[in-house]
């Protein structure tokens, strides 16, 4: 008998719970990979392993045509629920804090559907359960080394959002999210006596002019039109009251859009380090992480997103936020294909201080799953006319 509607909806919330309740972290997503493989097999798909990447599966529809992938990612966070729910993590310490459970359960909810129509749409839907979207490097580029994007058209991917309530549709037009990059400068110098200053040479106090001087980096030589970050996370340095540090690290994350804004980033953060370093006589080490590229949508599959969610949740319920400076591996599949990334809002709308993605009181209202599955599935076959 063909599943309707209802019994997808009842599927999904029943594997997104089952996900929920045992998460596993970044790049050890064995058992929900095993559970996933299982699931697609019992549908008649044959997946494909990939190590460290994920796996992913064809749905042929009648006839040859385009071929979309969708993509759901796996991994959960290292964080320790505080959700008093049924289904809370038995994994002590690790919870689907960002909904990945959710993301797997509708692209699950999505094969189950269009396994029943294939005689009514022409190309391939591919489905990427994509390991590892929390820990650079990722899985999406072991995906794409193992060919998860060969013949593949375009990729739509779907994540849910604690700021906005169950059924809103947030969709970026071109920049959705921001190169994620992180920076290392460790000082050196011979240190000091704290009451003799002019016989050693302060790190501690260069650390900080640095720290401060780079807040000029966005504000006085970058395009006051783009939109970046440098911010300072983490600064460690000396171990005595009356002793000159000897040594400073300092860690600190920058978000752009543009090439050129990070490159100039990096390059004034060493100079800015260099040349305090040269003048007060110290020594320094400098290391710039690039961790995701920007995620940069391709207008034309945003326009498809938007036309489908314009029927599915009506006009009302879509809005355009401004690109977010966090950071997304489904930016490597964007560099590739024409692609498409959107956010659903998952919040309960009764619910006054919900608890933010990457929260221990992040929580999902299921009824925006029927919305996302739907959501998905009609994109994709959208995609292939
Ligand atoms: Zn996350
Ligand atoms: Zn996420």
């Amino acid at each position: 008998m063909a599943d309707d509607a209802s019994n997808i909806e009842k599927y999904v919330i029943s594997m997104r719970r089952q996900f929920h309740e045992y998460p596993e972290l970044s790049f050890q997503e064995e058992q929900t990979e095993g559970v996933i493989a299982e699931e697609l097999e019992g549908m008649g798909l044959r997946p494909v392993l990939v190590p460290k990447g994920g796996l992913y599966a064809d749905i042929k529809g009648g006839t040859e045509g385009k071929t979309v992938a969708l993509r759901a990612d796996m991994d959960a966070l290292p964080v320790r629920e505080e959700n008093d729910i049924p289904f809370k993590s038995r994994n002590d310490g690790v919870m689907h804090a960002c909904g990945h459970d959710a993301h797997m359960a509708m692209l699950l909810g999505v094969a189950k559907s269009l396994m029943q129509k294939r005689d009514q749409f022409n190309g391939t839907v591919r489905l990427l359960f994509q390991r590892a979207e929390e820990m650079p490097p990722g899985g999406a580029v072991e995906l794409i080394k193992a060919g998860a994007l060969k013949n593949v058209d375009c990729v739509v991917g779907q994540h849910v959002m604690s700021d906005a309530p169950a059924g809103i549709v947030a969709v970026f037009q071109k920049e959705c999210m921001a190169n994620a990059d992180e920076f290392r400068i460790r000082i050196h110098s011979k240190g000091g006596h704290g009451a003799y200053p002019h016989t050693g040479v302060d790190t501690l106090m260069i650390g900080s002019m640095l720290v401060v001087q780079a807040q000029t980096i966005v504000s006085r030589m970058l395009d006051p039109t783009e939109a970046a970050v440098v911010t300072f996370g983490k600064m460690d340095s000396g171990f005595r009251y009356n002793i000159i540090a000897a040594h400073t690290d300092l860690r600190g994350t920058v978000r752009t859009f543009s090439e050129a804004g990070r490159d100039k980033c990096e390059k004034s953060l060493k100079e800015m380090a260099a040349n305090l370093c040269k003048t007060y006589g110290a020594e320094f080490e400098f290391e710039f992480l690039r961790g995701y590229p920007a995620l940069i949508n391709n207008p034309e599959i945003v326009s498809v997103v938007e036309s489908v969610a314009r029927k599915v949740v009506g006009e009302k319920n879509i809005i355009h936020p401004k690109p977010q400076m966090g950071g997304e591996d489904f930016a490597y599949y964007a560099q590739q294909v024409p692609s498409a990334f959107y956010f659903l809002g998952t919040t309960d709308k009764n619910e006054t201080n919900p608890g933010a993605n990457h929260s221990p009181q992040f929580s999902i209202d299921e009824s925006a799953l029927s919305k996302g599955t739907r959501l998905m599935e009609e994109i994709a076959l959208k995609l292939l006319l």
